[in-house]
C-alpha cells in the first residue's frame, strides 16, 4: 500500500528531522532492534546514540550491527560517536538519558496500558527533559482504509488513538511540562480523503519551550541520581580526537611513506644510468628547494623518484655509482647503522620534514612538524635517530605477504553488511498486507 513501505517512512521522518536539527544526543525509546540507530549512527552531528527497550532480547539480536566497521578503524574521522543500549522500561527514570537533544518514540505509546502512558509522559517529558521529542502512533481514524483489519493492527496494542485523542494527550503533556507541538505524520490517505482520515502513522513533534534553558530543565543537580536501567552495549567508535587513535593513523600513514620513499630511492639506486650515478643534482637544497620537489611530486605524481631527489637534495652531496660499489654503506649520505642486540643494521634515514613536506595526510594529521616528532617519538613502531629528525627504515626490502592483506579482512565487516539489509520489523498488518 505505501511505497516507500510505511516503517521505513517513519524513520526517514526522523532521519530528516536530525538533518535539519543536529541534535549531538538522541535517544530510540522502544529501539527493538536498533534498526532505526543504526540508519542515526551514520549522521555526523549526532555524538551520543542510546537506545532504550524493555525486550533485552530483541535488543540482543541486532546491537553488533551497530559496532564499527574495519573503515572505521583504518581510515577513522574526526567525528565521535558512542553507542549506549539499554534494557529498562519508559515508565521508569534513569538518569542516564536525561538531557538529551532528541528523544523519539517510534511506534511504542499504543504497546503501554493508558496508565503507563501516564508514566510515559512523566519519565519523558518531565524527567529526561529532552530538547526535541518526536512521538509516532497508528491513527485509527486511517484504519477503515486498511484492507483486512479487523481491531487493531498489533496483538499487543493496548489502544489506538484518533486525532483527537492524540491531540489531547499531547497538549496535556504541553501545558505539564512546558512544550509545544506540532502535528503531522507519515503515510499518505488516497487522494481527496487525506482531509477526511489524516496520516496513516500519526506523528507529534514536541519542542521544549525556551529550548536548552527551559522551565524543565532544572535538571542535574538537585535531581536524585536513578539508574534502573541495564546497559546491554555500549561503544566508543575510533575518532582522530583521541589521541591514541591519531597516533595509530598517523605511525600507519608515516611508515607506508617512508617505505615508499625508501623503495623509490633504491630503483634509483639500482637503476642502469650513464656516467656518473648523481644522488643530488643541486648543491645545498634548503627549504625553498625541498617545496619545489614537493611541488614537482604532486604535478607529475610520480611520488617516488621526485620524493627521493627531495631526500638527497636535502643531503647536499653527491656520489657516484664507483663508490657505492666499493663500500654499499656510503652510497647515501644518510645511510645509519644501528646497533640492534647483537646484529649490526643497516637503516635508511627518511627525514621527517620530507614526510611532512611530501605527504599531505602526515601534515594534516600532525599539523606541525613538532607536532609529528612528538607524536613518533614515544611510539614502539618507529624507529627514530638519534636526532628525531628522521625516521629509519631497515634497508632489507620486506615483501608484504598476501596473508597480510588477509589479515587485514575483518569477518566483521561481513557481519555488519548482512546485518544492515536484514528486513526491518514490521507491525503485523503492514506484514500481512
Ligand atoms: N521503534 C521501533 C521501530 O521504529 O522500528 C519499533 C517499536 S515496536 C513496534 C515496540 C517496541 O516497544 C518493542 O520493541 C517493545 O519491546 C518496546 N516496548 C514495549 N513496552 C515498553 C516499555 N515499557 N519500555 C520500553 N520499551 C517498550
Amino acid at each position: 500500500m505505501f511505497s516507500p513501505p510505511l516503517h521505513r517512512q517513519r524513520h526517514q521522518f526522523v532521519i530528516d528531522f536530525v538533518k535539519r536539527n543536529k541534535p549531538k544526543k538522541v535517544v530510540d525509546l522502544g529501539c527493538s532492534e536498533c534498526s532505526l540507530l543504526k540508519k542515526l549512527k551514520f549522521h555526523r552531528e549526532v555524538e551520543l546514540l542510546a537506545g532504550v527497550d524493555i525486550n533485552g532480547t530483541k535488543v540482543r539480536k541486532k546491537m553488533h550491527g551497530l559496532a564499527p566497521i574495519s573503515t572505521d578503524y583504518l581510515q577513522p574521522s574526526y567525528d565521535q560517536l558512542r553507542i549506549e543500549l539499554y534494557q529498562g522500561s519508559v515508565t521508569q527514570r534513569d538518569a542516564r538519558l536525561r538531557g538529551f537533544d532528541l528523544v523519539t518514540s517510534i511506534e511504542l505509546i499504543e504497546h503501554l496500558t493508558l496508565a503507563d502512558v501516564e508514566s510515559f509522559s512523566e519519565v519523558v517529558f518531565g524527567y529526561m527533559a529532552p530538547v526535541a521529542a518526536i512521538v509516532s502512533t497508528p491513527n485509527s481514524d486511517f484504519n477503515p482504509l486498511l484492507p483486512g483489519l479487523a481491531g487493531f493492527r498489533h496483538s499487543d496494542h493496548k489502544f489506538e488513538w484518533t486525532r483527537e485523542e492524540f491531540r489531547t494527550w499531547a497538549l496535556k503533556v504541553c501545558l505539564e511540562f512546558g512544550y509545544e507541538v506540532e502535528f503531522t505524520g507519515v503515510g499518505q490517505a488516497p487522494s481527496g480523503q487525506q482531509e477526511r482520515v489524516g496520516f496513516c502513522t500519526q506523528i507529534g513533534v514536541f519542542r521544549q519551550l525556551g529550548g536548552r534553558d527551559g522551565c524543565n530543565m532544572l535538571l542535574g543537580d538537585n535531581a536524585e541520581d536513578v539508574f534502573t536501567y541495564t546497559l546491554l552495549y555500549s561503544i566508543n567508535y575510533p575518532s582522530l580526537r583521541d589521541n591514541n587513535t591519531l597516533r595509530r593513523v598517523l605511525v600507519c600513514e608515516v611508515l607506508y611513506w617512508a617505505e615508499k620513499l625508501k623503495s623509490g630511492w633504491m630503483e634509483e639506486k639500482t637503476g642502469k644510468r650513464n656516467g656518473t650515478y648523481t644522488l643530488c643534482q643541486t648543491a645545498g637544497g634548503g627549504e625553498g628547494c625541498l617545496s619545489e620537489r614537493c611541488m614537482e611530486m604532486e604535478e607529475n605524481q610520480t611520488a617516488c623518484g621526485a620524493e627521493m631527489r627531495s631526500l638527497v637534495e636535502q643531503c647536499g652531496k653527491s656520489v657516484s655509482e664507483d663508490q657505492e660499489e666499493k663500500d654499499e654503506e656510503v652510497f647515501w649520505p644518510n645511510f645509519q647503522r644501528q646497533e640492534n642486540s647483537c646484529t649490526l643494521r643497516r637503516c635508511v634515514s627518511v627525514p621527517l620534514d620530507v614526510l611532512w613536506s611530501c605527504c599531505p595526510k602526515v601534515s594534516a594529521l600532525s599539523g606541525s612538524l613538532s607536532n609529528l616528532r612528538h607524536l613518533l617519538m614515544d611510539d614502539p613502531e618507529v624507529k627514530l635517530s638519534q636526532d628525531g629528525a628522521a625516521v629509519l627504515i631497515n634497508y632489507q626490502e620486506q615483501e608484504l605477504e598476501e596473508e597480510d592483506y588477509n589479515d587485514l579482512e575483518d569477518s566483521g565487516f561481513a557481519e555488519a553488511i548482512q546485518h544492515s539489509f536484514t528486513a526491518e520489523q514490521e507491525e503485523d498488518w503492514e506484514a500481512n498486507v
